[in-house]
């Protein structure tokens, strides 16, 4: 029997900091006493904020605080075409629809709604839901505009995919250790709404290629940030889409700065680069994220 595959998946639009020394130690640390395997993953769909240098920098990090992974790295640019063969069959089983309304259009829609639209449905972080309106579009009008070139973005019909689905879906969530279950969570993908699972710039989204990789990958355990947690839902709805397997997952803690916010990539004082030119080693990289 093959030991669980687990995997870090940075994105390099950035340096790594101690929250991402965490999340990749805690990865390393369940994959070697679970005799498991321990994948680097390079989550790179969006070319403009991505750079080779960050990659670079991202693996030097992750070489100095002693952590190793299997070679070669899957990168996901280098594969938006098994994306787009994913997307082709949730278009084929109409699953997706083409949206047309504009980062405009969709303010001003939900601006004229009661009340300025203060009541109008947000998502798990906050974002207005799309309104949904080019969903009710006939087919004829659809095409009419793709072919005069009207820019759209593919979204997930949600309440027709769970309709498809036609039973509740959850995950398995495991506690700290990783090894003990916290029991099955039931998945609302509904409170994402209608998610962009491709543009006309990124022909994929972050959903998709997670789905579609973790499947391809064989990973099985995904071990990463509580800010995914809610994420998790839509990636059940598209692993079932798709016919994936379900997977084991553990949302971890998130170190925060002194102001009680997460932290983030512009905040240098907790890069790992800065604290290994002041000197600190990677024994205290694992203490100051509590590990
Ligand atoms: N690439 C994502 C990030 O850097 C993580 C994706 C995941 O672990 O599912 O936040």
């Amino acid at each position: 029997m093959t030991g669980p595959t687990f995997r870090f998946a940075p994105s390099p639009n950035g340096e790594l900091h101690l929250g991402h020394a965490f999340s990749a130690l805690l990865n390393r640390d369940l994959a070697k006493i679970q005799d498991g395997r321990l994948l680097l993953r390079i989550e790179d769909i969006d070319l403009t904020r991505c750079t080779p240098e960050y990659e670079a920098s991202i693996r030097a990090d992750l070489r100095w605080l002693g952590i190793a992974w299997e070679e070669p790295v899957r990168r996901q640019s280098e594969h938006f075409s098994e994306y787009e063969q994913a997307l082709a069959r949730l278009v084929r089983e109409e699953l997706v629809y083409p949206a047309f309304m504009s980062r405009g259009e969709i303010r001003a829609h939900i601006a004229a709604q009661p009340e300025g639209g203060r009541n109008w449905p947000r998502d798990p972080d906050g974002a207005p839901l799309y309104p949904g309106l080019d969903r009710m579009l006939g087919g004829r009008e659809r095409r009419r505009r793709m072919e005069a070139g009207q820019p759209f973005a593919w979204r997930l019909d949600v309440g027709g995919a769970l309709a498809r689905v036609g039973r509740p879906l959850s995950w398995r969530e495991y506690q700290d250790d990783g090894l003990t279950q916290v029991g099955a969570v039931d998945a609302d993908p509904e409170a994402w709404g209608d998610v962009i699972l491709a543009r006309r710039e990124i022909p994929t989204s972050y959903h998709l290629s997670v789905v579609v990789d973790d499947a391809l990958q064989g990973v099985t355990h995904v071990v990463r940030g509580r800010d995914l947690y809610h994420a998790t839902a839509i990636q059940r709805l598209l692993q079932e889409l798709l016919g994936l397997p379900s997977l084991h997952y553990r949302h971890h803690r998130l170190l925060l700065d002194p102001d009680g916010r997460k932290l983030s990539k512009s905040l240098r004082a907790t890069g790992l680069a800065a604290l290994r030119s002041d000197g600190k080693t990677p024994d205290d990289v694992r203490r100051l994220a509590g590990l």
